[in-house]
């Protein structure tokens, strides 16, 4: 079975408390102020659905989408993005050059700019702990246990369950970038 890392992101689960952005930005050292607006990884986007009174809000979780045809790997004049065997797409922030030539070209605009360092950053899905057999540090710290992180492609692992439930869905799949990450929508009202 080919190995194919990814997360899926259960929004009946997810709360929106933002721990995940804090979490990543925490672990990846991203600089004061970087985060929310232009985060390094991780950030959190409201949906607001319904009319009044039958209101309701899902959270979207915002990461790199490790895209499996990734147009930013093309745009980088200096190969620092790289795709690995098991899916993952590493930036790698020292041999990037600052050329911004990679944000314009990601259609989740998943990269950003970080101006105190000069270099694009975006979600390496923590690459750093996955190497020692961890987990991204968005998925431990998720007070929701909403992130899922693991082989899509094993329906025995909860993340490979989960993506390909009825209903998931991956973001922009029109732009034939392969996204994994997916979202598993909340299927019925809260409540009894
Ligand atoms: Fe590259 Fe954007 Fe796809 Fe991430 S989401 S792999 S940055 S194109």
């Amino acid at each position: 079975m080919e190995l194919r890392l990814g997360l899926v992101i259960d929004q009946e689960r997810c709360i929106g408390c933002e721990a995940c952005t804090v979490a990543c930005k925490n672990e990846n050292q991203g600089s004061v102020g970087f985060i929310r607006v232009r985060t390094q990884g991780a950030r959190c986007k409201d949906v607001p659905s319904g009319t009044f009174p039958d209101l309701r809000m899902t959270f979207m979780p915002l990461v790199c989408n490790h895209c499996d045809k990734p147009p930013c790997i093309a745009a980088c004049p200096a190969g620092a993005i790289e795709k690995r065997a098991e899916g993952v797409v590493v930036l790698d922030w020292g041999t990037c050059e600052g050329c911004r030539a990679c944000v314009d070209e990601c259609p989740y605009a998943a990269i950003t700019f970080d101006e105190d360092k000069e270099i694009a950053e975006k979600c390496n899905l923590c690459a750093h702990r996955v190497d020692k057999g961890l987990e991204p540090f968005c998925v431990v710290c998720c007070e929701g246990q909403a992130i899922h992180f693991g082989n899509l492609n094993d329906p025995e692992e909860a993340a490979g369950r989960l993506a390909h439930r009825q209903g998931s869905f991956q973001r922009l799949v029109e732009q034939g970038t392969g996204p994994s990450v997916y979202y598993c929508p909340q299927m019925e009202p809260r409540g009894v």
